[in-house]
């Protein structure tokens, strides 16, 4: 009885904040020019999407604004949002962002539940390890070894179907595998080129650790959008002013300057999805 009044009161209680969402309409959390957008980044990807208390760094923060303030949103109405790797598309499906810049490699599993826009950069899957590791020269020299990779990542994706007889460690974020492999608890971590070449050059982990320098794999980076979304053409159209008008490059620059980086000749992309 008691349990059927509480029903009753939650079910009245979310039937007023239905009637609440849809009488504030567009005013309510959502997405039009003039309000707030919701972006998902990395928070822990230093060069990409790094969060430093409440300043926003990296090159998807830069193409973030950059894009947002074509689409409208200039940088105070931006809210970043932490976006894992595992999260990205529930974060997408239930609305939680609008768009994300999280070094999200467009494919066709993801594509069947949220929308991609650009891509905006083309990494590669490259390897990490100890700056002292003589043994590990690719990801056919992986037998036996334990490496770690992030849950819901491609890059575990593409260690299960590819590479046998390793052993996949794997974590939440990137940053928490540099501990293990700093340690020994992993002997290589493994993912974009980019990413590794990011964490292996910031103050606290120079001279420690080397990126293998051998992707073995292509990586477009995508703006994330729900299935819903109409701002993918005007987000790759963004994208191409970004890139045309020398910005791309400036940011992609500064972002991997130290690093020893350089991005592969694919870059910058010339092709962009096809919107539907
Ligand atoms: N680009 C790959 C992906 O989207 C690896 C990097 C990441 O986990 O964000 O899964």
């Amino acid at each position: 009885m008691r349990k059927n009044r509480l029903g009753a009161i939650a079910a009245m209680a979310a039937v007023a904040a239905l009637a609440l969402t849809s009488c504030g309409g567009s005013d309510a959390g959502s997405d039009e020019a003039g309000d707030k957008v919701r972006i998902g980044i990395k928070f822990d990807q230093p060069g990409l999407g790094f969060k430093d208390g409440d300043k926003y760094t990296g090159f998807d923060v830069d193409v973030a604004k950059y894009v947002a303030n074509e689409l409208g949103y200039s940088e105070d109405k931006i809210e970043f949002v932490s976006a894992p790797s595992a999260n990205r598309e529930t974060l997408l499906e239930t609305n939680q962002v609008d768009m994300i810049f999280a070094t999200y490699t467009i494919n066709d599993s993801r594509k069947e539940r949220v929308g991609f826009a650009g891509p905006y950069f083309i990494a590669g899957q490259d390897l990490l390890v100890r700056a002292d590791e003589s043994s590990i020269t690719g990801k056919e020299s992986l037998d036996g070894k334990n490496l770690c990779s992030v849950t819901g990542s491609t890059s575990a994706e593409n260690v299960k179907k590819d590479i046998t007889g390793v052993n996949l460690v794997e974590q939440q974020g990137y940053a928490d595998c540099l501990g293990l492999l700093e340690t020994g608890g992993v002997d290589a971590i493994t993912t974009d080129d980019i990413i590794l070449a990011g964490l292996a050059a910031t103050e606290a982990n120079k001279g420690k650790f080397k990126v293998v320098g051998k992707p073995f794999s292509e990586e477009p980076y995508g703006v994330g959008l729900n299935k819903t979304s109409e701002k993918c053409a005007d987000i790759n159209t963004a994208i191409q002013k970004m890139i045309d008008s020398g910005d791309w490059k400036k940011s992609l620059d500064m972002n991997t300057e130290g690093t020893g980086y350089v991005p592969s000749d694919l870059n910058p992309p010339k092709e962009f999805e096809a919107c539907a």
